[in-house]
């Protein structure tokens, strides 16, 4: 019987293309592109933004967002379910 191994490293084939939302970008496109992020509270509505650069220093530049709003919590009512937003800078 042959083993069948998976193989190490990289992302699993097959994976669906063509919906590359907001989530699949990290940390480090973000600051390339200049981005800003904004954190509202699904909860109470509070909304902050973040600083892309320091949370790539906290968290790592291959961060991406998706794993990025498990760490985020609500600085006022302390809710976990924060959502986020990237925010283009008006260029001209
Ligand atoms: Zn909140």
């Amino acid at each position: 019987m042959r083993a069948k191994l998976p193989e190490r490293g990289g992302y699993p084939p097959g994976r669906v293309d063509g919906s590359a939302g907001p989530d699949r970008r990290v940390l480090g496109d973000i600051l390339m592109d200049g981005l800003h992020i904004w954190a509202t509270c699904r909860h109470c509505r509070h909304r902050a933004s973040l600083s892309p650069l320091g949370l790539a220093k906290r968290l790592g530049y291959d961060r991406s967002l998706a794993a990025l709003r498990r760490h985020l919590r609500c600085s006022k009512c302390g809710e976990r379910k924060v959502e986020l937003r990237m925010i283009e800078p008006e260029r001209r």
